[in-house]
């Protein structure tokens, strides 16, 4: 019997807190720290699945909760960064976005007792010299391209590859030591499989658009945040598009995508595997 095809479920470890619709809100909640409370009863439902994925964690979350991010790792999944605080990069000066890279790398790696080697930036929001600052500060491959159309007050427009890739393909001139692996869309539609789309679409769509790439010999990369899965707390200012479908949908949701004729794998080993950006369990000298 073929094996299924692969996917990539990556978990993008912020708390609402950490997300520029709170942010960026006029109102206030006492506790915006949710999101991390759900990390326990995700690693368990992953653990049901057999499903690993790889977790792209803010380094603020891991210093407020180390014990749920250690039990992550311990459950075999891979641990990358998303950041230390999870501001936007391309807001940044130069040092202060070194230092998000750097620190975030290393906080994690002390918590894990793992190599951390992959990066996420927030929002996907990434600038001209990021793969140079990757491969300076440590890392090995990206997974901050969303091949999407351009969406209107959000991202896109501005990358066409979808497979796993270097990162010197995707931009000329760029590091070719770092690999990059895209973000899943909708062939087509050009919109992302998850996030919000999960949530305005449903289910049927990511699914239909996993077997799709998976039909092309594409391992679809989906992205979900802990705090989706929470009932989250009313905040005047915050859009309600960022509450549509978050908490019990979104459990049921991820069950039914666990459930598909998949095998979820960590981002690292599908750019192993499809790269030859780096050798298979090679890690960076710490
Ligand atoms: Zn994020």
């Amino acid at each position: 019997m073929a094996s299924p095809p692969r996917a990539v479920l990556t978990i993008d470890a912020e708390s609402f807190a950490h997300t520029p619709a709170y942010r960026t809100a006029g109102g206030t909640v006492a506790d915006p720290d949710v999101g991390p409370e759900q990390i326990d009863r995700l690693v368990e439902t992953m653990a049901e699945y057999d499903a690993r994925g790889t977790w792209f964690v803010v380094g603020e979350l891991a210093r407020d909760h180390p014990d749920r991010i250690e039990e992550v790792a311990a459950n075999g999944h891979e641990i990358g960064s998303h950041t230390v605080t999870h501001r936007h990069l391309t807001d940044l000066a130069a040092d202060t976005r070194q230092a998000e890279l750097r620190d975030s790398r290393e906080s994690l790696e002390t918590i894990t007792g793992q190599s951390v080697t992959g990066f996420r930036a927030p929002s996907f929001d990434i600038g001209a010299d990021h793969f140079e600052m990757l491969a300076e500060t440590g890392y090995q491959y990206d997974s901050s391209t969303v091949p999407c159309r351009s969406i209107p007050g959000w991202y896109g427009g501005e990358w066409s590859i979808q497979r796993p890739t270097t990162a010197d393909t995707i931009q000329s001139g760029a590091n070719a030591s770092i690999g990059e692996l895209p973000v899943a869309v909708m062939p087509g539609l050009r919109l992302p499989l998850t996030g919000s789309w999960l949530r305005f679409f449903g289910v049927r769509y990511t699914i239909a658009g996993m077997r799709w790439l998976a039909r092309r010999g594409i391992a679809p990369v989906l992205y979900v945040h802990p705090w989706e899965f929470a009932d989250l707390p009313r905040v005047e200012g915050v859009p309600r598009r960022v509450y549509v479908r978050t908490g019990a949908w979104m459990w049921r949701a991820l069950e039914r995508i666990l459930e598909a004729d998949f095998e979820f794998v960590t981002a690292r080993s599908v750019l192993e595997s499809e790269t030859d950006t780096f050798e298979p369990g090679a890690a960076p000298d710490n």
